[in-house]
């Protein structure tokens, strides 16, 4: 779902031709030593702390030393047992006969003129997942994967026609925070946001998306707030409370204004229907106390009309939201065309005069091939060379 744009209409650079050079040409990725290592111990990374308490405690330690462990490794990043020098040595000695520590190797870095940085990891078996780092004014926006490929099957998406190949772990999902914010770090800069809109549903792999957050979340580790997150979702109906309860934002790619049209774009919706969504959103919105933000994706002749600003403001006017405008950008057999700037603006200023918080996104990171799933397709022997941005 990443869409990679944000508001203001600023120029950005777009030059596939810059990049080339760093990215590793395709097939490169076969060649690699990609395969999964079976390993007897369990990726630590795959933990939240009180999982992490009832296993230790399960084997007869103290509570306690949970925490001990968790703050090493999180708070401090370290990764080595012996280091962790206020647990004792015996159980120290211990640690490595549970635990290993397995990041994501990241295969490449880009780096776009707009700021905008993607990192393409290897998580084994010749599979890759992206990460985008998202500048704009003080914030750092970090755009997470939860899925390779997606079997939602938005026809505008270019990770839709990327059918779902695996669902990640939840130390597959740290794993991208912790080598971005570790590079940051070096730098002398954080992440401060954190956006659940990379490739995939996130609610199509609720156990590890929210596993995540609670790691991300721990107060003995990394103490990221829950407010700064955002988990985007094409319109899982059924599990849109755990959103709720899980503290983070929620954002909807509502993308139509009326069922008829929605179905055609997002097939999700033959299952649940706008209202049903609607009715999720409400009650979100009521529990949490939070606006929802609306992503709508304006597809020429097909979104953006005037009269479908207002239809689209009759569906949403009594939920506190705001509305994320998003200008479509063509890529290969998408079938969509982008709208003209002229329609873009009367769409955005019907729904101000209405009474909407509208944002109109710009394209970013284009040079990088930066919207969800665009770099991947490069290691598949997909298209080689991507001048366009699908926009989401
Ligand atoms: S927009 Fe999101 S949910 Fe829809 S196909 Fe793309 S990644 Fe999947």
């Amino acid at each position: 779902m990443t869409d990679l744009q944000i508001r203001e209409n600023s120029d950005i650079a777009v030059n596939c031709d810059a990049m080339d050079s760093v990215v590793p040409t395709p097939g490169a990725l076969e060649s690699m030593p990609a395969k999964e290592v079976k390993r007897e111990t369990k990726n630590f990374y795959d933990y939240t702390l009180p999982e992490l308490e009832a296993l230790l405690t399960g084997l007869g330690k103290e509570k306690y030393r949970a925490q001990q462990v968790f703050k090493w490794v999180y708070d401090k990043r370290v990764e080595n047992f012996e280091e962790m020098s206020n647990v004792s040595k015996a159980f120290r000695a211990e640690l490595p006969k549970i635990f290993h520590f397995e990041r994501l190797r990241p295969l490449t870095e880009l780096k776009s003129k707009d700021g905008t940085r993607k990192w393409l990891f290897d998580i084994g078996d010749g599979l890759t997942i992206e990460s985008v780092l998202i500048p704009h004014k003080d914030r750092l926006t970090l755009c997470i994967s939860s899925e390779v490929g997606c079997n939602m099957a938005c026809r505008f998406c270019f990770t839709g026609k990327q059918k779902l190949k695996r669902r990640l772990t939840t130390g597959q999902i740290i794993g991208q925070f912790l080598h971005v914010q570790d590079t940051l770090a070096r730098e002398g800069a954080r992440i401060t946001n954190i956006v659940f809109m990379g490739m995939g549903e996130p609610l199509d792999n609720p156990d590890a998306v929210f596993r995540a957050i609670e790691i991300l979340h721990e107060p003995h580790g990394i103490n990221f707030s829950r407010r700064k997150i955002t988990v985007s979702t094409s319109g899982i109906v059924p599990l849109i409370p755990l959103v709720t309860k899980s503290g983070a934002r929620l954002a909807v790619s509502l993308n139509a204004p009326n069922n008829e049209i929605r179905n055609q774009v997002m097939p999700i919706n033959k299952k649940w229907n706008i209202w049903e969504l609607l009715d999720a959103c409400r009650e979100h919105a009521r529990e949490s106390g939070d606006r929802v933000t609306f992503e709508y994706v304006l597809l020429k002749g097909v979104t953006d009309r005037i009269e479908q600003a207002r239809e689209l403001w009759e569906l949403v006017r009594d939920i506190p939201c705001k509305i994320n405008l998003i200008p479509f950008n063509e890529h290969p057999g998408s079938g969509f065309e982008r709208p003209t700037p002229e329609s873009v603006l009367a769409f955005q200023n019907e729904l101000i005069r209405l009474g909407a918080h509208v944002l109109l996104r710009r394209t970013m990171g284009r040079d990088i091939y930066a919207a969800c799933g665009q770099l991947t397709s490069k290691f598949d022997g997909r298209p080689e060379r991507m001048d366009v941005n699908p926009g989401l």
